[in-house]
């Protein structure tokens, strides 16, 4: 079948949506790709490169390579700051889409910077009355949206994820004490001063304590799945620290290590050698005079409780289901799952929905590393043009 008119509206800008409509363009196929934020990338656009003497294989620069492809790729329409008020179906979907304020929690003085549609820095204004001293050049997120009705052919959700609210596990004291910070933090710290550095003097600390599955496996919360990523990143960032200042004293608070990757079983070998790995979950955070901190956990060796001192503490916050995981799966009449992630409607494809021509890409179906999401929006993307009649 012909590929010329098939529609196919993605929706998330993050890797997973991205991938879905790069890999539609490919074969013709023309795509709306909706944003509700200011910028593209989803939340690996904001990670730091961990490579130390070679690549270790994050991910991270393989979102920014495929975002330079979709802004230039004219059969891709990006609507930044959009987001999906109705849809109707008939033979194809009536998506109603509406402009989007994102809130102003994150900006400066009412304005958020990310990456533009040209992948340079742009300055978007949420907050139009906190906003006087504006960067020149700053446009107002109304204005970048689209508010109409965008016809689709099939549909693909790639909403992503939440990260953890460290502020949930109160007895680390995230938010209270400034040494305590999350993975995410410590990504955006690394990128912006080129190296870990203390929130509270912008020292570098010779001390640090990852604390493994905050926010996952976790009764408690009702979160009993692995996130499957945070061993990774929490690992490849203590080795970058110890690769750039190897007198740090690194000690890493786990359950247990996700062993995943090709080469991450002799990364993980190698770090054992290097660092502390303490088989417990910490009890609780206390701030010392210095801002230093003190972490209270049991020793599962002797059985007693153990107490230790560190300059800087890092919660390796996991992955949760998106913010608007319920209201797409009513919209969409796709599956939950009880954890409240989107559900696959056939266990060997997980791009598949119950609903016909909509399809899930990405960790809105679960958590998953920035390669999985890629291969996984590839797969989305292979059944929509199965789905269109389109031949790859
Ligand atoms: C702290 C941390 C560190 C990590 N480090 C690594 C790492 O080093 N390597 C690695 O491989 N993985 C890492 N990950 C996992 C990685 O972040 C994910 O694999 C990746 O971001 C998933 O991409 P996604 O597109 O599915 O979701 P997201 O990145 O969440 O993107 C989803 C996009 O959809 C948009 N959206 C949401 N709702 C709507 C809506 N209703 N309408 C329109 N748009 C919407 C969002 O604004 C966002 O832009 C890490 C995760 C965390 C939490
Ligand atoms: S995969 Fe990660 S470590 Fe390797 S070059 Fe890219 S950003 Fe750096
Ligand atoms: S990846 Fe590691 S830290 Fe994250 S939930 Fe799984 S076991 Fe815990």
């Amino acid at each position: 079948m012909s590929t010329e008119n098939k529609k196919v509206t993605v929706i998330g800008g993050g890797i997973a949506g991205l991938t879905a409509a790069w890999e539609l363009s490919r074969f013709g196929v023309n795509v709306d790709l909706v944003e509700k934020a200011c910028f593209l990338g989803g939340h690996a656009i904001g990670f730091c490169c961990k490579a130390t003497d070679a690549c270790v294989q994050c991910g991270a620069c393989s979102v920014e390579d495929m975002l330079k492809k979709v802004v230039d790729e004219p059969a891709i329409k990006i609507h930044l700051s959009t987001e999906i008020e109705s849809i109707t179906k008939k033979n194809s979907f009536e998506i109603v889409v509406k402009k989007s304020i994102p809130s102003s929690e994150k900006a400066v003085n009412g304005v958020l910077t990310g990456f533009s549609k040209n992948n340079q820095p742009l300055n978007v204004i949420v907050d139009k009355d906190k906003a006087g001293n504006a960067p020149k050049g700053a446009v107002y997120a109304g204005d970048l949206g689209t508010s109409g009705v965008l016809e689709a052919d099939a549909v693909v959700l790639a909403t992503g994820f939440l990260p953890f609210n460290a502020d949930n596990k109160k007895t680390y004291g995230y938010g209270k004490f400034k040494n305590v910070i999350t993975g995410l933090d410590l990504e955006s710290i690394k990128r912006d001063h080129g190296g870990v550095v203390r929130p509270s003097d912008g020292q570098k600390p010779e001390k640090i304590a990852f604390i493994q599955c905050v926010g996952s496996r976790d009764e408690r919360l009702g979160n009993l799945w692995c996130s499957k990523v945070c061993c990774p990143y929490a690992l490849r960032m203590a080795e970058d620290v110890k690769f750039k200042n190897e007198a740090a004293s690194i000690s890493i608070f786990y359950m247990d290590i996700q062993n995943t990757g090709r080469n991450f079983p002799g990364f993980y070998e190698k770090c054992k050698s290097r660092m502390d790995f303490v088989r417990t979950i910490p009890v609780d955070v206390f701030p010392m005079e210095d801002d230093s901190l003190k972490m209270r956990y049991l020793n599962e060796e002797t059985g007693l409780p153990a107490e230790d001192i560190f300059d800087l503490i890092v919660l390796s916050v996991g992955i949760t289901p998106g913010a608007d995981n319920k209201t797409l799966a009513e919209q969409f009449h796709v599956g939950i799952n009880p954890d409240g992630f989107l559900a696959a409607s056939d266990p060997l494809n997980r791009s598949k929905t119950e609903s016909e021509g909509v399809f899930i890409a990405g960790t809105v179906e679960g958590p998953k590393t920035i390669a999985d999401s890629m291969s996984h929006a590839g797969q989305a993307a292979g059944e929509a043009m199965r789905y269109l009649g389109v031949s790859k």
